[in-house]
């Protein structure tokens, strides 16, 4: 299989009309200058140079602010510089993120212009009191209008959506889930709200006036969040922000983190703990006192099933008293398994 490259290029704050609460997008971005296409070909050379594979699928990215309220001219200028790659056949397509009151027709047919392939909205809620709570400047009727004329032209979809917003409730995520679903994205990216420096909610959090989602919350409602997704056959690309210098532990002095559920493998916790729900089941299933199983997963999920810092193995000691053997078999699918009895709690009281 063709392994798949993203070549990201960060363009902060550059045109975003809006300054949603939790967003510091220059210290997200990791980059405090605008971006030029001299900055632009610097990076896609950079990251071509490592890339070895001759048959990779390579994409550039577009990520950072609000890629479609740049302005036009600037918008050709990046956008242009990447086409060149796909003409000169070393990239596949270009994809951007942007905000659902930033496209419409004439938008769409400069970024088709350009072989875009995929745009990705930020959405964040689908409840128009906690877009309006947020300072997000647009509704949910922006993202519905948005995402139809995308898919209609012919774009891949994606979305991104936040958990722990203010005033919003597990009921109020699920929600968004659902009428997500109803406007079928290829993908999704699932975000716990961080309290970042230099932000209005930072400035709320510090009054008292806004309370993060702990870690252990965060990790409960993208489970739901993932499911509900992964059963729609939703691509699920990213759960939790992405790890940069600032946004890190709160603990490390570059930090732009103040508070919030952050965690360096985030989606490992949330994915390893799906497993350990699933492997519970099946054991309760198994209709006898079971003292010691195996687990037997493809290679692909091994560390999943063990469980960050081992921590699923440790749980099912703790809570149940059964020790898991893990057994990794290639012929077993991604995200399936099979548990086997090798001792029951009479075997072991019989030793
Ligand atoms: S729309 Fe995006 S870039 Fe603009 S302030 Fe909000 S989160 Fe930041």
């Amino acid at each position: 299989m063709e392994k798949q490259y993203i070549i990201p290029i960060f363009v902060p704050h550059l045109g975003c009309p809006n300054d949603c609460v939790f967003c510091n997008q220059k210290s997200i971005s990791g980059q405090k200058n605008n971006m030029t296409k001299e900055k632009a070909k610097e990076i896609i050379e950079n990251y071509l140079k490592s890339i070895k594979e001759d048959d990779a699928q390579i994409e550039i990215a577009f990520y950072g602010g609000s890629f479609t309220a740049i302005k036009p001219e600037k918008q050709e200028e990046l956008l242009k510089t990447a086409y060149e790659y796909i003409e000169q056949g070393k990239v596949e397509s270009i994809r951007v993120s942007t905000r659902p009151d930033c496209i419409d027709k004439q938008i769409l047919k400069r970024l088709k212009k350009y072989k875009v392939k995929t745009i990705e909205l930020g959405v964040q809620s689908a409840n128009d009191y906690i877009l309006q709570k947020a300072n997000r400047g647009h509704t949910f009727a922006d993202v519905q209008k948005a995402s139809k004329l995308i898919r209609r032209k012919g774009f891949k979809l994606g979305h991104q959506m936040m958990v722990g917003l203010p005033e919003s409730t597990r009921i109020d995520e699920i929600n968004t889930a659902k009428a997500l679903i109803k406007l079928k994205p290829k993908m999704i990216r699932i975000y716990p709200v961080l309290v970042v420096k230099n932000t209005k909610l930072a400035e709320d959090y510090q009054k008292g006036d806004y309370e993060p989602l702990p870690l252990v919350q965060a990790i409960e409602i993208c489970k739901e969040l993932v499911r509900m997704f992964a059963d729609k056959n939703i691509e699920i690309i990213r759960v939790g922000l992405q790890n940069t210098e600032e946004i890190t532990t709160p603990e490390e002095e570059k930090s732009e983190v103040i508070a919030g559920p952050y965690h360096p493998a985030f989606r490992q916790l949330v994915e390893s703990s799906m497993w350990y729900d699933a492997i519970v089941e099946k054991i309760k299933k198994l209709n006898v006192k079971v003292k010691e199983v195996e687990v037997i997963v493809n290679p692909r999920d091994a560390n999943n099933v063990i469980g960050h810092k081992k921590e699923n193995i440790q749980k099912l000691k703790d809570t149940y008293d059964v020790d898991l053997i893990l057994k990794q078999d290639e012929k077993i699918k991604p995200g399936k398994s099979q548990v086997e009895i090798i001792k029951t709690y009479k075997d072991f009281l019989e030793e």
